[in-house]
């Protein structure tokens, strides 16, 4: 299943991602980030077609598209 990672540090709260994904699948946080920004989230890995969109847009490159799962 593909999914995505955010990376906290990076984010700045833009929101142009949770724009992007046609599949809603991120949404902003309501806690903030050791940078003092709502960072973006992934709230439905199982919606999620990884079709890079997120990624593309974010002017900050703090999102990672994963096409699989990560083996153990
Ligand atoms: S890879 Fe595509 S479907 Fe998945 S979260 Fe990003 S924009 Fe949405
Ligand atoms: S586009 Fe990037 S910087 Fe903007 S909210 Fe999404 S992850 Fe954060």
């Amino acid at each position: 299943m593909p999914n995505i990672k955010v990376d906290e540090a990076r984010c700045k709260g833009c929101e142009l991602c949770t724009a992007a994904c046609a599949k809603k699948c991120i949404v902003m946080s309501t806690t903030f980030s050791v940078t003092g920004y709502y960072p973006a989230v992934c709230c439905a890995p199982e919606r999620c077609t990884g079709c890079g969109l997120c990624a593309q847009v974010c002017p900050d490159l703090a999102i990672t598209v994963f096409k699989e799962e990560k083996r153990k």
